[in-house]
C-alpha cells in the first residue's frame, strides 16, 4: 500500500533531479536507487523460478505502447544454437518453474515449437505471451492446438474489452481478431476452470495513467466480454506502462514524460518494491544474452556479474543473489499496486490518474 511517508521522500530526491526516467547517468546512483535507500530496503536477486526467454522482435502487430519496438519487419529472432543451450541450463536447473515465453511474437519463431516440446518434456510450466491475432496468421492455424496439447498457459493483452480503445492502442482491427482467437481459444477448453488450460488476460492503460485497481476491473472484464461475447478467461493482470522505447517517444511527442514520469515517482509503494519480479527471474535476450527483466533487456542493461550470456555459464544458479541494475525507468515497477508480468503486485482501492 503507498503511503503518504514514501510520496514525502520521494518528493525529496526529485528537488535536485530532472524528471526523466531514461535510466540514469553511469556510476551515479539513479532516483529510484536513492528511493530504495531513503526506505531502508536491500533488493537482490532470491532463488530463480522462472526464466523469461524473448524468441526475438518479430511481430504480426507494431503496437504504439509496444516496449520492445516489435513489428513484422524487425529481424532480430532466437536461433536453435541459443535454444538448445538454454534447454541444457534448464535441464542442470532444479528451482525454475515456469518458463515465459515472450517477443515480439514467440509463436512465429521457428523454433517455438520444439523449445515448448523439449521445456514441456521437463515437467516445467510453459507461459506463451500470445497476442491473440498471431492465432489467425496464415501458417499459424493449429498453433492454438499445439499450445492446448502441450498445456502451455496462455497471457494475452487485451488493454480493454471495447473496440475503440484496443484499435487505438493495438492498430485497427485488432479488437475484432482479438475476440475470435479468445473464442477459439475458448473453443480448445482455454480459461474454463475444469480444463486446467489457463487463459489470463493483460490491462495495460490506453494513456499515460497508472492502472485502476486489478481486482474490480477483472470482474467488469470478466462481466463484460462473457456478456457481449461469450468469452471467459481466468485472471486479468494490470501492467504500467514503462516509460520506454515506443511509448517514451509517444510520451515525449505528446509533451507528457515529465508529468507520466511525475506519476510514478510519486507513486513509490515500498510493499510493492520488495516483490518486484527481478528477484526472482532473469530475462534472456534473443541472442542469449541475459538481463534482470524484460525492460531492461530493451535498454540493453546489462546484468550486474561476471557472465554475460548464458554460453557464459554453467548453471542457471550462477545468477541468484546477484544485485540488480536498477535504473529510473524502474519506479514503473513500484507505483501503486505495482506491476510485473504478472500483473500488480499488492492490492490498493487507490486509483490514481494523471
Ligand atoms: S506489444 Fe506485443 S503485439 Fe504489440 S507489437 Fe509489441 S510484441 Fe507485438
Ligand atoms: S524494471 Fe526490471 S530491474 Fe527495474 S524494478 Fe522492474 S523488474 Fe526490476
Amino acid at each position: 500500500m503507498r503511503g503518504d511517508d514514501s510520496k514525502m521522500k520521494t518528493d525529496k530526491i526529485m528537488v535536485n533531479g530532472t524528471s526523466s526516467l531514461n535510466g540514469g547517468a553511469k556510476n551515479k546512483q539513479s532516483k529510484f536507487e536513492a528511493e530504495l535507500e531513503l526506505n531502508h530496503l536491500s533488493l537482490r536477486r532470491r532463488s530463480l523460478s522462472i526464466l523469461q526467454v524473448n524468441m526475438g522482435k518479430l511481430c504480426n502487430q507494431a503496437c504504439h505502447h509496444c516496449h520492445v519496438d516489435a513489428g513484422p519487419k524487425r529481424t532480430e529472432i532466437m536461433e536453435k544454437n541459443t535454444v538448445d543451450r538454454l534447454v541444457e541450463l534448464l535441464e542442470k536447473s532444479e528451482g525454475i518453474e515456469t518458463v515465459d515465453l515472450t517477443g515480439g511474437a514467440p509463436e512465429m519463431n521457428p523454433w517455438f515449437r520444439y523449445f515448448v516440446e523439449k521445456i514441456r518434456a521437463m515437467k516445467i510450466e510453459v507461459i506463451d505471451r500470445c497476442n491473440l491475432t498471431v492465432l489467425l496468421e496464415p501458417g499459424q492455424e493449429d498453433t492454438a492446438e499445439f499450445l492446448r496439447d502441450h498445456l502451455v498457459q496462455v497471457v494475452s493483452s487485451l488493454p480493454c474489452y471495447s473496440l475503440d480503445n484496443v484499435d487505438k492502442q493495438r492498430g485497427n482491427g485488432v479488437f475484432i481478431k482479438s475476440i475470435e482467437a479468445l473464442q477459439l481459444l475458448n473453443d480448445l477448453g482455454y480459461g474454463k476452470t475444469e480444463t486446467g488450460l489457463r487463459l489470463d488476460l493483460v490491462y495495460n492503460p490506453v494513456g499515460a495513467s497508472l492502472p485502476p485497481s486489478q481486482g474490480p476491473l477483472e470482474a467488469e472484464y470478466k462481466e463484460r466480454l462473457y456478456t457481449d461475447f461469450g468469452i471467459e478467461f481466468n485472471q486479468l493482470y494490470t501492467i504500467t506502462n514503462m516509460p520506454i522505447n515506443r511509448f517514451r517517444h509517444l510520451l515525449e511527442r505528446t509533451g507528457q514524460l515529465e508529468s507520466y514520469s511525475h506519476l510514478l515517482q510519486n507513486s513509490f509503494n515500498q510493499t510493492a518494491a520488495e516483490e518486484i519480479m527481478c528477484r526472482d527471474l532473469v530475462s534472456i535476450g534473443w541472442d542469449g544474452k541475459i538481463y534482470d527483466c524484460d525492460f531492461n533487456q530493451m535498454l540493453e542493461l546489462p546484468i550486474r556479474c561476471t557472465a554475460k550470456t548464458i554460453f557464459d555459464i554453467e548453471h542457471l544458479s550462477e545468477l541468484e543473489k546477484n544485485a540488480i541494475h536498477f535504473e529510473d525507468h524502474c519506479f514503473g515497477c513500484t507505483a501503486g499496486e505495482g506491476s510485473s508480468c504478472s500483473g500488480a503486485l499488492v492490492k490498493s482501492d487507490q486509483e490514481m490518474v494523471l
